[in-house]
């Protein structure tokens, strides 16, 4: 197996402190299982992260945005903040697509106004690039597809957590569906059933490192070659090869962030 392209990673985490370098140059080195990683921004500090590297490693990308858990402490002028890492990135001819962005109603407290307010105006920047965004919804499936549908939005729904019908409805809308580790849960009957509805050309996969490994390794910080647990299942449920679900997801990745 090879060919992997890791759709979303966050290898700023602090998990990664005590030997990230090492980290990095084995999941994109030499022999890796993974072809490509894409850098997931969540906030000012972490897409100079992802600009950083995706100037250092060939096969390094990244996005830029807000995640909605920093919607209510982003600074007034967050959206000048935005078009500054906007430039850079775009400088560095790695710059895939607006996110992560989007909708969290999991946490009490959390302002909701607050963070509706911030992927309206971060789906319309996208639109205005010309470019993808990178979904997060939790607990927020109509909020999130109503803004999507208003925008007319193109983009990954990252790590997939919603219903069949939900998934029927973005595939329907012309949207990418990502999955995790979950896929490969034991009890991910629901997930199972979304994959279902997503067509081959429409998937993405993604590790959501360091959360989310996939068994064997679940409880242990997750790493891009941990996505190879992810095909296995996707194999199994679309009747392909594993080679055949790393090559189409690699090449859909690829297609939705404008990488030649
Ligand atoms: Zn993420």
């Amino acid at each position: 197996m090879n060919n992997i392209f890791d759709s979303h990673c966050h290898y700023d985490d602090h998990w990664f402190d005590e030997d990230r370098e090492a980290v990095l140059e084995r999941v994109l080195g030499e022999g890796s299982v993974v072809s490509y990683v894409n850098h997931a921004a969540t906030d000012y500090e972490s897409a100079m992260f992802g600009i950083k590297n995706a100037g250092r490693f060939k096969n390094f990308y990244t996005s830029v945005g807000f995640h909605p858990e920093f919607a209510s402490v982003l600074p007034q002028d967050w959206e000048n903040k935005l078009r500054e890492l906007y430039e850079l990135a775009a400088a560095t001819g790695k710059l895939t697509a607006i996110g992560e962005i989007g909708l969290d109603y999991h946490y009490e407290g959390y302002d909701r106004d607050k963070e509706i307010e911030v992927f309206d105006k971060q789906l319309a920047f996208a639109n205005e690039k010309g470019l993808p965004v990178i979904v997060h919804s939790r607990n927020a499936s109509q909020d999130t597809m109503d803004l999507l549908k208003k925008h007319g939005s193109r983009g990954v729904i990252h790590c997939f957590s919603g219903s069949a019908e939900m998934a029927r409805q973005a595939v329907g809308m012309g949207l990418y569906i990502g999955f995790t580790g979950v896929l490969a849960f034991g009890n991910s009957k629901k997930a199972i059933k979304a994959l279902q509805e997503v067509p081959m050309d429409r998937l993405l996969l993604e590790t959501d490192c360091p959360y989310m490994a996939p068994p064997p390794y679940r409880g242990q910080r997750c790493e891009s070659p941990m996505i190879a647990e992810v095909v296995k299942v996707v194999a199994q449920q679309k009747d392909l090869s594993e080679q055949q679900v790393c090559d189409q997801t690699c090449e859909n990745a690829k297609r939705l962030y404008g990488i030649k």
